[in-house]
């Protein structure tokens, strides 16, 4: 992981307020580092950004990476990126009161994260502490697994045809 990190920020609609809140809260900290979103939190994340550029007359807009809209395969989409060692930093504000038609899609996704082990905030108050850390200016590798023993296992191809 190095210095500008690749930060995934995806939030569930009663949560995207909070998110966006968060992100005008740390706008300038997050402006040094490449930023990943499902669709709609995206919009809304650009947006942020893009009004302050507008402010200060600045030519430079921010360009969030916005994948497919969460419940339209996003969050699958991020999980893929994930697997593939591409996201650093992941703050996912989901929605613990209502359950969402893609509930399967935001447990693989934290499933994923998790077996990857990558530094993950569900609620803003572990967003807060992730984005304080002194590990967040500074190179960091997460540890993995070693799975190798579990990728090579034998599978008996003795099947009766
Ligand atoms: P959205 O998706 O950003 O497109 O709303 C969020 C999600 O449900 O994963």
């Amino acid at each position: 992981m190095k210095n500008q990190k690749t930060i995934a920020l995806v939030a569930h609609d009663n949560r995207k307020i909070d998110l966006a809140e968060w992100v005008e809260w740390n706008l300038d900290v997050l402006d040094d580092h490449k930023i990943i979103c499902t669709g709609t939190t995206g919009a809304l994340i650009e947006e942020i950004f893009n009004r302050k550029s507008d402010n200060l007359k600045s030519k430079s807009r921010k360009i969030v990476t916005k994948l497919k809209s969460g419940p339209l395969g996003g969050d699958q989409q991020l999980g893929a990126m994930i697997a593939e060692g591409e996201i650093d930093i992941f703050i996912f504000l989901w929605d613990p009161m209502e359950p969402q038609p893609h509930d399967v899609d935001v447990k693989a996704l934290l499933r994923i994260s998790a077996l990857y082990n990558i530094p993950t905030a569900c609620n803003r108050s572990t967003a807060d502490f992730l984005i304080s850390s002194e590990l967040f200016k500074q190179d960091y590798n997460p540890q993995l697994k070693d799975y190798s023993k579990y990728v090579n296992r034998k599978i008996d191809l003795n099947y009766k045809s």
